[in-house]
């Protein structure tokens, strides 16, 4: 059976703040986007509305003085994005072509053309694959287990209680250094007898008197009820096989996040670790007509606040591309915004005073 068929302007991968800013913006400039988002999946805890629909209380998002649920925040961006007009896909992605444009998209049942591509499609914290970890009822994940200590950190559960993070790396030694400012006191369980942090994160977590470390040790589970939240974690040290108990009232996993560029391996520039180059003070990518918001393009300050800031950049620069781009007449002769004609054979330009200079472009302008 063949597959649907749709050309858009605009198409935005991805449906977390980047996203859903990015939908809203060129929604707002009559742009009509198409906003695919993969189906809710409970092993990759993934789901519309992206990685904020995995936490509970967001206390740091503008506007919201009381706070507000991650869930709850993602449903205000999306009504938001629908009033303007967004059109919504839930598909996986599964094949990219962006050599040319219009670039081409795949899904299971259709084949998207678009104009102009705006990749939101985030990051994922890396999990231990525990038990307790996954996001309730299922098991505690936003119920005292979170991926993200600037986010949670502050929540009224982790004052003065002790708290667990996992890890041993550059990310582990910031968020847990952070953490010594809310728990009481804050350990951090690593699997090795040293960290792989850089030498001047070890030194200001060594020097921090209300952190801890438990060494070759590894968290087997996570204790605790849908009641109470974390209450404490199965220990096991990995060299002796010794098991316990250990009681804390939060469990940071600070093992890494991996952005989500799988499907654009090879078709774009990335940075060792995955993360989308952006070019400069914009959203461009190294391919005109493509650009990326969000955790995708952000190892840094990975926060809904920043990649709905960049959400909306993105929107302006893909509308902003698609204005100078010329527009095809009836008549085969092309329009730019600048108020010139392309005529249909491509051989002059008519300029808005009516002088008619040769189609000279690229290196033939530059006489070679
Ligand atoms: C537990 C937790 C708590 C957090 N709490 C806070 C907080 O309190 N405050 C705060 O500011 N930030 C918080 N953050 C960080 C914040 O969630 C992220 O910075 C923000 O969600 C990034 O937004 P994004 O739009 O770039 O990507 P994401 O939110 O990651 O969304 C990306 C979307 O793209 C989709 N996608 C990926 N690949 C494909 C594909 N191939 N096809 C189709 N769709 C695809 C995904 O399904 C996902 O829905 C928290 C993060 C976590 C993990």
């Amino acid at each position: 059976m063949s597959k649907e068929t749709l050309h858009k302007e605009v198409v935005i991968i991805g449906s977390g703040p980047a996203g859903l800013t990015a939908a809203i913006y060129s929604a707002r400039a009559n742009l009509k986007p198409l906003l695919i988002d993969a189906p809710p999946d409970a092993e990759k805890q993934t789901s519309p509305g992206g990685q904020l629909m995995i936490t509970t209380d967001v206390e740091n998002y503008p506007g919201f003085s009381k706070g507000i649920q991650g869930p709850d925040l993602m449903a205000e961006f999306r009504r938001q994005a629908e009033r303007f007009g967004t059109e919504f896909l839930e598909a996986w992605i599964t094949k990219v072509e962006l050599q040319q444009r219009p670039f081409t998209l795949y899904t299971k049942d259709q084949v998207i053309t678009t104009e102009t591509l705006i990749i939101a499609s985030g990051a994922s914290a890396k999990w231990l694959g525990i038990p307790g970890e996954a996001k309730i009822p299922d098991g505690l994940g936003g119920h005292g287990v979170s991926a993200c200590a600037t986010c949670d950190g502050p929540l009224p559960a982790f004052r003065n209680k002790p708290l667990v993070v996992v890890g041993g790396g550059d990310t582990a030694m910031e968020e847990a250094t952070f953490l010594t400012r809310y728990g009481s006191r804050v350990y951090v369980v690593h699997r090795r007898d040293k960290l792989r942090a850089s030498k001047i994160m070890q030194e200001k977590a060594f020097a921090n008197d209300k952190l801890e470390f438990i060494w070759d040790t590894a968290v087997d589970k996570i204790l605790g009820n849908q009641k109470d939240g974390v209450t404490g974690v199965q220990l096991s040290n990995v060299k002796t096989g010794e098991q316990g108990d250990f009681p804390c009232a939060g469990v940071f996993i600070a093992i890494g996040h991996k952005p989500n560029t799988e499907l654009f391996k090879g078709q774009i520039e990335t940075d060792e670790i995955g993360y989308i180059k952006t070019s400069g003070h914009s959203t461009a990518t190294n391919i005109p007509g493509v650009f990326a918001c969000g955790d995708v393009q952000d190892s840094v300050y990975r926060q809904a606040v920043t990649a709905a800031g960049t959400g909306c950049m993105a929107a302006l620069d893909s509308e902003r591309f698609l204005d100078h781009l010329p527009i095809v007449m009836p008549t085969g002769d092309e329009v730019t915004m600048e108020g010139e004609h392309v005529t249909a054979d491509r051989e002059a330009i008519i300029t808005p005073d009516g002088h008619i200079v040769p189609n000279k472009t690229g290196a033939a302008a530059q006489g070679d």
